[in-house]
């Protein structure tokens, strides 16, 4: 079985992950139907994309 040279403490442990949290997500909204959306995407409410429909939402 191998067996670790160095031993990581558990201070230096936590404080290599203190770096590993997610950032949020960043969102915009539409310009069209101001639904929120990622940013350089395709509105997938109203399929809009810089003022111009680009694909089309079949609504029910
Ligand atoms: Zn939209």
């Amino acid at each position: 079985m191998a067996v670790p040279q160095n031993k990581v403490s558990r201070a230096r442990k936590l404080k290599r992950r203190a770096h590993h949290a997610l950032s949020e997500v960043t969102r915009t909204r539409c310009q069209k139907c101001n639904h929120q959306r990622l940013p350089h995407t395709i509105c997938e409410n109203c399929g809009h994309y810089r003022g111009r429909a680009l694909i089309q939402i079949d609504e029910f």
